[in-house]
């Protein structure tokens, strides 16, 4: 048996203003993505092509050689010609280790390129005329992926289910053994796809959502069902397509797969209006923190998430605590490589006049001028990513000191995923009555071990969670709750 594999990630926000380059792009080899020590009795942190390279050897496979993966920062607009030249660059190595019995793709999903709606299902597609109908195709997906037709082309997807995505090596084993299962002719995996009709934000701790998950996890394994899981769509992404599916795949029987994922996504529907998180105005969030005991408040800047393709630059949240005098505060991470270099410049200890922030565009807010004190300079800093214990790379850090906000600046744009950008500036986040973290959903892995209280706050960056409000153009709106109240009744 032999396995192809190969890995394209990154997420489009059409309303961030910063393009997603070729140079975006991080390349790794597998040897590089292998974490030191790596076995399959400890997935923790694994990519999934590593896990797929072991597990495959482990059944006596061979794995065909494919050069790079590649991962960009969730930006806007993929560049035309970096798509199709990673796309080919895929292509050509598949058919380069021509045949192949299985497929494994980690493509993320969520990408838009310049003439590409569905990139993911035009590699699909591809990957599909060149192995024919009889090689299995599983693809492993962030559920924020807004679902092409082209995409079943593949025999399986499988999504995390979890968000924060705390599951991805954990979804990549399950996909491993169902594409293996059937390449070895012991099954016959069939996927029914359900269109749930809704655009939403799917917080998966907290419930009603928390037990609907819980619940249909429970079907796995049993009666044929082999893998259930959601594609939640991407509301920052401005498409003709989008929206919720669920996904069920079972063994060679597509009636049973269909009808679960309809019973399974009518489930879902139910429960659409009770699973919306509280979201409060940059305001309403400060006057919930500051009135509480709980220390510290940790708020969410949930629109200026970089994981999400915001530039992670804007400053409203910070720009109104300034002006409300809030003290003994942090704020983190402020994407800003000219600030951070003339305080990296000036040193620690060093009192200067520094512009921070809101330079991308209008998601970015006013830049604002600040006097302050740098108070730790972190060079190459690394850091753990608490959702996947994996260590991660931060570019350097900068801490600023004003008006008692201590504020973590950086070169390398991404959300907060760890207590590691104020810890290593000697910042301690428990110690603050408020921690403003620039990240939608996934700081919660690691925010939620030292706050009981978690608010989000919107404001006008590049993910707006009140979607109602998002100025979407080609989205067609009266297909998709929450526009359409029951948007079934009006086919
Ligand atoms: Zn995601």
């Amino acid at each position: 048996m032999k396995l192809f594999m190969a890995g394209w990630a990154t997420e489009t926000n059409t309303f961030s203003p910063m393009p997603t380059f070729d140079k975006s792009f991080i390349e790794r080899t597998l040897d590089q993505l292998r974490p030191e020590g790596f076995s399959l009795d400890d997935i923790t942190g694994a990519a999934p092509p590593v896990i797929w390279d072991a597990m495959a050897r482990e059944r006596g496979w061979e794995v065909a050689e494919h050069p790079v993966y590649r991962f960009a920062q969730p930006s806007g607009l993929v560049v035309r010609a970096a798509y199709e030249r990673h796309r080919d660059e895929v292509l050509a190595s598949l058919r380069a280790a021509q045949p192949v019995d299985a497929v494994l793709l980690a493509l993320h999903g969520g990408s838009v390129a310049d003439g590409y709606d569905d990139p993911e299902g035009d590699i699909i597609t591809r990957v599909r005329e060149i192995v024919g109908d009889g090689v299995p195709i599983g693809v492993e997906l962030d559920p924020h992926t807004n679902f092409g037709e082209a995409m079943r082309n593949a025999d399986v997807l499988e999504f995390y289910k979890e968000y924060p995505h705390t599951d991805v090596a954990e979804r990549a084993v399950d996909l491993f053994e169902v594409i293996a299962d059937a390449a070895e002719g012991k099954t016959q995996p069939v996927m029914g796809v359900y269109d749930c009709r809704m655009v939403s934000i799917f917080q998966t701790p907290i419930q009603p959502l928390r037990g609907f998950i819980d619940s249909y996890s429970e079907l796995e394994g049993h009666d044929g069902v082999l893998t259930i899981t959601v594609c939640q769509g991407f509301p920052y992404s401005d498409l003709p397509i989008g929206g919720a599916r669920m996904i069920v795949v079972t063994d060679g029987d597509q009636d049973q797969a269909d009808r679960l994922a309809e019973e399974l996504g009518k489930e879902l529907i139910e429960i659409r209006e009770a699973m919306q998180p509280d979201y409060m105005s940059i305001d309403e969030a400060l006057d919930a923190a500051l009135v509480d005991d709980v220390r510290p408040v940790v708020i969410a800047d949930y629109a200026d998430n970089a994981g999400g393709g915001a530039p992670s630059d804007s400053t409203f949240i910070l720009e109104r605590m300034l002006e409300r005098g809030i003290t003994n505060a942090a704020f983190g991470m402020i994407w800003d490589p000219i600030a951070l270099d003339v305080a990296k410049e000036a040193g620690v200890g060093a009192k200067l006049s520094l512009r921070i922030g809101g330079k991308m565009g209008q998601t970015s807010g006013r830049p604002l001028d600040l006097d302050v004190e740098v108070i730790a300079i972190v060079p190459d800093a690394r850091a753990v990513d608490a959702r996947l214990g994996r260590e991660i790379e931060l570019g350097d850090l900068v801490g600023l000191r004003c008006q008692g906000i201590d504020i973590i600046l950086n070169n390398d744009r991404q959300q907060v995923l760890s207590t590691d950008p104020f810890t290593l500036c000697g910042v301690d986040p428990r110690e603050r009555a408020i921690v403003v973290v620039k990240s939608s959903q996934h700081f919660y892995a690691a925010y939620s071990q030292i706050s009981s209280k978690i608010l989000y706050a919107y404001s006008d960056g590049a993910l707006n969670p009140i979607l109602r409000e998002i100025p979407y153009e080609r989205l067609p709106k009266e297909r998709f709750w929450p526009w359409n109240p029951d948007p079934f009744a009006t086919e």
